[in-house]
């Protein structure tokens, strides 16, 4: 595959995730192989393009491509990656706006010294700051909803710029020009960066998007994502980086734990129903536990008569074993996953194409043929996917198909850095229950109730961002004519669970 080819399209109906951000600091230990592996833990929230920039102390040296982790790291280049600090980066595709330029991690030269930063977020001010610092619209996009990398080139402009004009002998100059750049931005950020001595971990004032502080077994300071990132590398979860929060990493340890504005915490909500690994643990609960606690709570919300629940694999699995523990309804397999669907997937011929969702999952007859189907997934965004799972279900002779889906309707846009599309693209922005239900196919639907999922999550109900369900933006997000706003529009609102009766 050529490394800028065009974007395969394998999951182009799908939506697409948040970036993956890492960092490490360890003086001794092989700093790019632990960042090759972070990365590689961390491929599920972005797999458009990887890069690593790695520091001797003297030299920043950024190796970044298209594709995969392990398509764009070998042991060669690794091994001449040498130092004792890294940063990493896997970034999620964005419509129009796949090149090798907005891969990351960004590097900045300022004078004699430079910086390297990896984002996972998306800014909502990127246009205003574009205008104060005179740059072209065009650099930064027209729409409002800005592609996360762009911003970071903002981001490094801005750093940059704030730079101080005469180096101080502390080599704290990153640390300084950011805390005079992080109040000016507005929207999500989780920002892993480093200069050539101290590896930086940030995120905004809400912590959208998650980061976590580790520490090696063997000594050393680890930035993730994910805690789940940590174990694969061997390191330990020390905390989460505070909302709000900027934590310095350098030849002293972790040196600096500087709240730089007031927090207010609004974890995207999404990353406990679809977004993060099960075996990561957010604001202290395990994902995969509450993922189960999520389809507990839809069987007792929304019960059916059924011979089998089945998940549609992966995403759906510990909803439908939670579902399938209260109902009293055996658990089964009714489809199949082939694992190795990804970005790589090539694109369909017309021929092809006719085959739709079966190259990713495929049914079992023998499974499902005469049963009543209850039908767990995490959630429904385009409908697409969902559509055709259940047409395969029903030609593979499910007498019933009883669809549940352990969120509320996907309704808004993420203006935070998920590119789950306009909202015309979204299957529940403008339908009633009743109505997803017809154009799906199925017996009947329900979807986990806002309230239900948030308790699900075993964390402090009130400390996530809603927005994708409710059009609540807690920071305010530009409607069609530009105006700011929390709530775009009144929320439509027929959302009751439905069968073919009612
Ligand atoms: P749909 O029916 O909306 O086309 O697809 C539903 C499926 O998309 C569900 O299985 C759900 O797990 C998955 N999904 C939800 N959010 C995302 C995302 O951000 N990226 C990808 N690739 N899939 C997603
Ligand atoms: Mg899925």
């Amino acid at each position: 595959m050529s490394p800028l080819g065009a974007r395969p399209r394998g999951a182009a109906s799908a939506p697409r995730h948040a970036c993956g951000v890492f960092g490490v600091y360890a003086p001794g230990q092989p700093v790019s192989q632990l960042t090759y592996l972070g990365l590689f833990a961390l491929q599920h929230r972005g797999q458009e393009s990887a890069g690593i920039a790695v520091s001797d102390g003297q030299t920043i040296t950024v190796v970044k491509d298209m594709g995969l982790v392990t398509q764009v790291f070998d042991e060669r280049t690794l091994a001449s990656l040498q130092g004792h600090l890294a940063v990493g980066h896997t970034r999620y595709s964005t419509t129009g706006s796949s090149s090798w330029q907005n891969a990351q991690p960004v590097y900045r030269s300022v004078g004699d010294a430079g910086f390297a930063l990896g984002h996972n977020g998306n800014l909502t001010n990127t246009a205003e700051l574009a205008a104060e610092l005179g740059m072209l619209p065009g650099m930064v996009g027209e729409r409002s909803r800005v592609d996360s990398t762009t911003d970071s080139a903002l981001v490094a402009e801005l750093i940059a710029r704030a730079w101080p004009a005469e180096a101080r002998s502390d080599g704290r100059d990153l640390e300084r020009s950011l805390e005079a750049v992080l109040p000016r931005l507005q929207g999500a950020f989780s920002f892993v960066l480093m200069d050539d001595s101290h590896l930086i971990g940030v995120r905004d004032p809400h912590g959208f998007w998650p980061l976590v502080l580790g520490r090696l077994d063997g000594g050393g300071w680890v930035l993730a994502s994910e805690t789940a990132a940590l174990d694969i590398i061997g390191a330990h979860h020390v905390r989460d980086v505070q909302p709000g929060e900027m934590v310095v990493i350098d030849a002293t340890g972790l040196r600096r734990e500087h709240r730089y504005a007031e927090g207010d915490p609004r974890l995207c909500l999404f990353e406990f129903v679809y977004f993060a690994r099960p075996d990561t643990r957010l604001y202290g609960q395990s994902v995969h536990a509450a993922r189960r606690r999520m389809g507990e709570e839809l069987a007792r919300q929304a019960p059916v008569a059924a011979d089998m629940v089945m998940p549609v694999p992966e995403s759906g699995v510990p909803a439908a074993q939670g579902y399938a523990r209260v109902s009293g309804i055996p658990y089964g397999d009714g489809l199949v996953k082939n694992r190795y669907v990804g970005r790589t997937f090539i694109e369909p011929t017309p021929q092809l194409r006719g085959l739709g969702v079966r190259l990713k999952l495929n049914p079992l007859r023998e499974a499902i043929e005469g049963k009543r189907l209850v039908v767990v997934d995490d959630s429904i965004v385009r409908g697409t996917t969902t559509r055709q799972v259940v047409a395969m279900l029903r030609e593979a002779g499910a007498e019933e198909v009883h669809f549940r889906v352990s969120s509320p309707p996907y309704r808004w846009p993420c203006h935070y850095g998920m590119d789950t599309g306009r909202r015309g693209e979204l299957l529940a922005a403008d339908l009633s229950v009743g109505e997803i239900r017809e154009y799906l196919g199925v017996d009947s639907l329900a979807y986990l109730e806002l309230d239900r999922l948030r308790r699900a999550t075993g964390a402090q109900p009130s400390a996530f961002c809603t927005a994708c369900l409710t059009g609540e933006y807690p920071v305010p997000v530009a409607d069609a004519d530009g105006d700011r706003k929390r709530v775009l529009e009144e929320p439509f609102l027929d959302l009751r669970p439905v069968d073919a009766a009612g």
